[in-house]
């Protein structure tokens, strides 16, 4: 589904947001400590740490007492003292787990060229190099060991390109298999035969989204001009065949981007994926790209999606069909001249990024977020001394602060907070950790107002 990756051409043709002084992070030279190199898995070490910065800086705040209390309860779910962890750890001014996520971009080429996508559209031209190129076996295999090491909860397997068409896709999801994190693979259902069905039915932790955006094999071909409108009977055999071969670690989602070409079809996709039986269905706004520019929502056609999203829920809910809750802030925010909807989000709210995840693109280069922010590299450097170091800490800070106008220069000449940040695709766990500050009771600590 084409989930955050790649889009030099759009993003670079745009000027920076202007700011010529790039302030550093306003957090006081007294609270930056000492780089820590340990493991990051550890929770017990973790709380223990949170609690000697928190008798340091903030002895006494109630929010941050409590989220000690969750932190070191060994009897809570790990989750769950991870994401206090991870929110202290920002209070804090350092990151005491390692991320909750590390996306793996492992191929760039696709057997598809849908309109709407900003790396395959038949508009777009001038693909650069690396954009057709795959994340050599080895290197995906070591990231994954060292992703579990750091304790992250989830891989995601998503990219610029089809997964299935990496040389060495199914070893890659028979190591994910063996190892205790859940993952997630995104598809457009072209290549899928017996033995990928096999392959997954059995997965112990994992989701398997098929990217459609069309509820008809009408709407779908019209996406995807060389394609015969047949094969979308093909990807809903394929979708119940492994519904129906499936074990209980395995869910099965459906994305749909929406613009002006399916605008008409929430309802009637929520009634297919009913029919299909899959377990939850994403909703997204189509990025208004050079590529995109006509699939643009007018204001009655963005008004039709909120009608319809109610009944759909009403349907998905009666039918245990989980719809994701990111498509009203969407709609909420959206700007329908630009398409954006996070515009002036981050003057408002942290970004958690530096706290959450990491992105490794398939040419081995790590990205802050699932923007093109590139701090690292994963040839050169393990996961955790990148996690560690010095670049992401500063990195991690000046995402903190950006309420308060910070920004940073990146080592690839970009800087942290640029235009990608008005489509931002981590808006859903930033939202989350602002909402969960608030409710801690942290949030004005996290604005740096004591
Ligand atoms: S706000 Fe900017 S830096 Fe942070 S996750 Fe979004 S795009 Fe990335």
């Amino acid at each position: 589904m084409n989930k955050g990756s790649g889009a030099e051409e759009t993003w670079r043709v745009r000027p920076p947001i202007p700011n010529p002084e790039s302030p550093a992070p306003s957090f006081p030279r007294a609270f930056v400590f000492p780089v820590y190199n340990g493991p990051m898995n550890d929770l017990d070490r973790a709380a223990a740490r949170a609690r000697q910065l928190a008798d340091q800086r903030f002895p006494g705040e109630p929010g941050v007492r409590d989220l000690l209390a969750v932190a070191a309860d060994a009897d809570a779910a790990r989750s769950d003292r991870g994401t206090a962890l991870r929110l202290l750890g920002a209070v804090l001014g350092e990151a005491l787990v390692g991320p909750r996520i590390v996306h793996l971009d492992v191929i760039g080429a696709c057997n598809s060229n849908c309109i709407y996508c900003r790396d395959h559209s038949p508009y777009l031209h001038d693909r650069e190099p690396w954009r057709a190129m795959e994340m050599p076996f080895d290197l995906a295999a070591r990231l994954i060991d060292e992703a579990v090491e750091l304790g992250a909860e989830l891989i995601p397997v998503v990219g610029a390109g089809e997964n299935l068409l990496h040389s060495r896709f199914a070893d890659l999801v028979k190591l994910l298999k063996t190892k205790p994190v859940r993952f997630e693979v995104f598809t457009n259902g072209l290549d899928w035969d017996d033995e990928t069905i096999a392959l997954f039915a059995d997965a112990p932790n994992a989701l398997v989204a098929f990217s459609l955006s069309a509820a008809t094999p009408a709407t779908w071909a019209a996406f995807r001009p060389e394609a015969a409108p047949e094969l979308f009977t093909r990807i809903e055999q394929t979708i119940r065949a492994l519904i129906a071969r499936r074990g209980a670690g395995l869910r099965v989602a459906i994305v749909h981007v929406l613009n002006k070409l399916n605008v008409r079809e929430v309802l009637p996709m929520i009634r297919h994926a009913i029919a299909l039986g899959v377990d939850e269905v994403e909703f997204k706004l189509t990025e208004i790209n050079d590529a995109a520019r006509s699939l643009k929502l007018d204001a009655p056609e963005v008004e039709s999606i909120r009608r319809e999203l109610r009944e759909a829920r009403r349907l998905a809910a009666l039918a245990g069909v989980d719809i994701h809750d990111n498509i009203e802030f969407q709609l909420e925010r959206l700007d329908p001249e630009t398409g954006l909807y996070t515009v002036g989000l981050y003057d408002e709210i942290p970004c958690h990024a530096g706290f959450e995840m990491i992105r490794v693109r398939r040419d081995g280069r790590i990205s802050f977020c699932c923007g093109l922010k590139f701090v690292g590299d994963a040839r050169t450097t393990t996961l955790a001394e990148h996690w560690s170091g010095a670049e992401m800490q500063a990195a991690r800070n000046a995402a903190l602060a950006m309420p308060r106008g910070a920004n940073r220069w990146l080592p690839d000449g970009g800087m942290l907070r640029d235009p990608q940040c008005d489509y931002c695709y981590n808006y859903l766990f930033n939202v989350q950790a602002w909402h969960r500050a608030r409710q801690a009771g942290v949030a004005h600590l996290l604005l740096g107002k004591t």
